[in-house]
């Protein structure tokens, strides 16, 4: 923390928070006389579930203390001060959030106009009324630079939920841009997720976690870094964030989301359930690389279909999931393919007189048994004699044990 920072501990009544509390959901919320900013930029959308807010109102009922909480005092981009009317300094809520609206929520239900009355809680005298609206928070009021506040916010990130790694880069690179991104990728029912790709599915069907959690944005963001060579993401900084945080708007990462999505919409025809939460932009990126040339994935949306019906069908493919990552790819191991069991395998060994036909025929390069060990059953693994992708079953007639050496480099080919 610099020099230049000063801390002052307050004591607020709940009175003089609730007072102008006004709420209009992800577009803001402020009260303090409007003086204070209860959801500035960096801040998380609220994610209180109803008992962690009943367990504040709890505190604040039985005139328990709180934690304290953190407000920064507002200033401009030049490092003024910002004002309100009657030029008194204006503040921005760093840290409890939560708490802050969980009490004044609690106080906007139960108490009536004349703000002294309450419905519906178990004390509901006035005095009672007066004892919550006299209840002081602890507020530490602190005043700095904007690096010097989004240092302490990253640090006070206490109470409650922890912040995701998200949303402590957004706190990093406020700006127009992130302002923009989150309000395509962030809110209840954003575009990112409404997106209509495959016959009446959303983009919400294909993509993980939730929009207000900034999961979308996080997958994004990291998608499209690699399809721009960018260096990962660390705790320290995000690239694509840092040379786009002084955009005016977030047009790129929209069009690139958009692109992917059509991508996969023009390649699959149906939907089915396990194709949510698949990385999609990163196979977007390969294909675009022309690296997935090989692969099902550059064939017709006719011919993919035809070959994921086939694949569902066949019994040796275990997985749905995997078909997508298999079609993509080409790599069999997604398939999750049928395994001898034990008892199959117990038999071929003790016929196979617990020796490996490969060492056996001197195969390879495997140099240390020359066919004389008689292995353990515990080191020899069942292969398929015919391979799945010429058609081999995991049938008895088709088991063959291999030490692990010749099992780890035999050629399908
Ligand atoms: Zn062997």
């Amino acid at each position: 923390m610099s020099l230049t920072m000063s801390i002052d501990l307050k004591q607020i009544k709940l009175r003089d928070l609730f007072d102008g509390y006004v709420n209009s959901d992800e577009d803001g919320v402020v009260g303090y006389g409007g003086r204070l900013d209860i959801r500035p930029k960096y801040q998380r959308e609220f994610i209180y579930g109803e008992k962690e807010q009943l367990a504040v109102i709890e505190t604040v009922k039985k005139g328990f203390p709180l934690n304290t909480m953190y407000w920064a005092v507002a200033r401009d981009e030049n490092g003024n001060k910002i004002l309100d009317a009657n030029e008194n300094e204006t503040y921005e809520l760093m840290d409890g959030q939560q708490r802050t609206i969980s009490v004044c929520e609690f106080l906007a239900n139960h108490l009536v106009v004349n703000f002294q009355k309450f419905f519906n809680i178990q004390k509901s005298t006035p005095e009672f009324a007066e004892q919550i609206l006299d209840y002081e928070l602890s507020v530490y009021i602190c005043d700095g630079t904007v690096a010097d506040k989004l240092a302490w916010f990253k640090t006070i990130n206490i109470a409650g939920k922890p912040l995701t790694e998200q949303e402590l880069l957004n706190a990093q690179y406020v700006g127009e841009w992130l302002t923009k991104a989150k309000e395509y990728f962030s809110k209840t029912n954003c575009n990112a997720a409404e997106l209509m790709v495959i016959r009446g599915k959303k983009a919400s069907d294909y993509m993980s976690g939730s929009p207000i959690r900034q999961d979308y944005l996080s997958t994004v963001l990291q998608w499209i870094a690699e399809y721009q060579g960018l260096k990962p993401r660390t705790d320290e900084g995000d690239t694509y964030m840092a040379n786009h945080q002084g955009d005016d708007t977030a047009t790129e990462i929209k069009n690139y989301y958009v692109a992917v999505m059509e991508w996969f919409g023009s390649k699959f025809k149906a939907y089915r359930k396990e194709m949510k939460g698949l990385p999609w932009g990163y196979w977007y990126n390969k294909y675009q690389r022309g690296e997935l040339a090989n692969n099902i994935i550059s064939k017709t949306a006719d011919e993919i279909e035809a070959e994921i019906v086939r694949l569902i069908g066949d019994e040796e493919v275990e997985t749905v999931k995997g078909i997508y990552e298999y079609i993509i790819t080409g790599e069999e191991k997604y398939l999750s393919l049928r395994q001898f069991d034990d008892k199959i395998k117990r038999r071929v060994y003790e016929a196979q007189a617990h020796k490996c036909p490969y060492c056996d025929q001197h195969i390879g390069g495997h140099t240390y048994a020359q066919g004389i060990t008689e292995y353990d059953y515990k080191e020899m693994e069942g292969d398929h004699i015919v391979p799945w992708s010429q058609g081999g079953k995991t049938e008895e007639n088709n088991c063959q044990m291999l030490c692990k050496w010749h099992n780890g480099h035999k050629s399908n080919n």
